[in-house]
């Protein structure tokens, strides 16, 4: 083996141990912590990271990548995790070290401004933190280096090798498809089901929370599900995968789909190869690939008609008061009710990735020195009337709903919509091969879905870019057209409407 490769191994198994750290104070803090231990937390995990840091920009590690990179002895797990380490060093080095602090220092007080200025629905408390944090952002992706135009760097960091070009060409095909499948469901649509939001006990629902993740085939001997404000899903080290479902008393689909959502991204980490976990190489190419498998779960699989009725009679054996005279089909109907509403996080499947395309192209308007922080709240509301055709009554539930901008997350947003249009692709490709899946979704079995994910994309972890690797499974590059004709046949149904 090669002697460059055997030096590099105790450092990678360094980083690995200190993020798991790092992530375990994280789980901890968003669900178990004390109030009281927040500023010891956020002081203990800064310390923590900082020595990850370190590690990634010792100059030894650059060294033994310069040297591995041109080293043709490495098998391709090895060299895979070289480029990928390769690709992190260079990120984290470009930077100079003053503007690392000082982002980490303005995402602290932006953040804390957010928290002041949403409940009061004042943006003006935001706004110069924003100023500040685009022109540091602007800073950092020059410093970080692209090519033909500045957000390809911010999208990079979470979606690497997809580029602005590719994410507007499918964000424009996808909108344009879904605008006027949307005018037509407004048309029609009637309220929202009422025994929705009768009032069910958060216990019970978590006691079916946890009964779903079972069928699902999460591992709970490598895993856990636990509750906190924001679901979440974190892996603290091999066998180790965390995730996280709410409920609230009336709203029966939220701690659903939460789950369901949740337990998608939790099968991938459980899938991914464990003799891989030490190296950059094993672990999902991007947030998108990720989000595909989250996607995938909560609404192709959950959302459909065999598995909602699959459900139901399991939800009516904790829940027989508010859902004992609901039929499977009314259940259906109400699991994919469709409104145009100002909140992207509770929106459904068709405005969902409208939300999205607002906030890229607000986004790519600031980077592209188009649109400044001062007339966002006013470009908000306008976006907000061309895609949904509702404007926000506040800038509380328009401009200032996210946490993200002020957070220093920028050219994020995407990613959730590269995984919706991915979740679509692989799902029809899925279907194709294994045959239609209904019968077994109806009894709740989806052990050869998850086989045929586990073969086609959790196996195969960061070898290739997500961009590849969807490619492969598909057989041709990914596009935003499965997911058009999917939720164009679905919606036409529900809604009795030609799409
Ligand atoms: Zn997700």
């Amino acid at each position: 083996m090669s002697e460059a490769w055997e030096k590099l191994l105790p450092h990678l198994r360094e980083m690995v141990d200190l993020a798991g750290a790092v992530k375990l104070m994280s789980w901890d803090q968003a669900t178990l912590m004390p109030p009281n231990a927040s500023p010891a937390r956020a002081r203990g995990m800064a310390t923590v990271e900082s020595i990850a840091h370190q590690h990634l920009i010792n100059p030894e590690v650059g060294d033994l990548l310069q040297e591995l990179a041109l080293d043709d002895s490495l098998d391709q797990d090895q060299a895979a995790s070289v480029r990928i380490l390769k690709r992190d060093y260079d990120r984290a080095t470009k930077v100079p070290p003053e503007l690392v602090h000082e982002l980490a220092e303005l995402s602290g007080t932006a953040y804390q401004a957010w928290t002041e200025a949403r409940p009061q629905s004042d943006f003006s408390l935001l706004q110069p933190h924003l100023e500040k944090m685009i022109r540091l952002k602007k800073e950092e992706a020059d410093a970080i280096g692209w090519e033909t135009e500045r957000y390809d760097a911010l999208l990079d960091e979470f979606e690497p090798e997809m580029t602005t070009r590719d994410v507007e060409a499918m964000f424009t095909e996808l909108t344009e498809g879904l605008r006027p499948l949307l005018e037509k469901i407004v048309g029609v649509s009637s309220p929202r089901a009422e025994f929705l939001s009768k009032g069910y006990d958060p216990a019970s629902q978590e006691a079916f929370s946890h009964w779903l993740v079972d069928v699902l085939n999460f591992d709970s001997d490598s895993g856990r599900l636990d509750t906190s404000p924001h679901p979440f899903t974190i892996t603290i080290g091999a066998g180790d995968v965390r995730q996280t479902t709410r409920s609230e008393e009336k709203d029966l689909m939220m701690s659903i789909y939460a789950t369901i959502h949740e337990t998608g991204h939790a099968l991938y980490e459980q899938g991914l190869p464990t003799e891989l976990l030490d190296l950059p190489v094993g672990r999902a190419p991007s947030l998108g690939m990720h989000e595909s498998q989250s996607r995938l779960w909560e609404n192709l699989v959950g959302r459909s008609r065999p598995f909602t009725e699959f459900m139901l009679p399991h939800l009516k054996e904790r829940f027989s008061a508010q859902l004992g005279m609901v039929n499977p089909d009314e259940f259906y109907r109400a699991a994919n009710h469709v409104e145009p509403t100002l909140i992207r996080v509770t929106a459904d499947e068709v405005t969902y990735n409208l939300h999205l395309m607002l906030r890229f192209e607000l986004e790519l308007a600031m980077f592209r020195e188009e649109l400044d922080v001062a007339d966002l709240p006013n470009a908000w509301d306008a976006a907000m009337e061309k895609h949904l055709g509702i404007r926000p009554d506040s800038d509380a539930n328009g401009v200032l709903q996210d946490m993200h901008w002020s957070n220093g997350i920028q050219g994020y947003f995407p990613t959730y919509t590269l995984g919706t249009i991915y979740s679509a692709a692989f799902f029809a490709k899925a279907q194709e091969q294994l045959g239609n899946l209904d019968d077994e979704l109806r009894d709740g079995n989806t052990a050869r879905l998850l086989g045929w994910l586990r073969e086609n994309i959790h196996s195969k972890a960061y070898r290739y870019s997500a961009k590849d690797l969807a490619e492969q499974v598909l057989g041709a590059p990914v596009s935003a057209k499965p997911l058009l004709e999917y939720l164009r046949t679905k919606y036409s149904q529900l809604y009795d409407i030609s799409a």
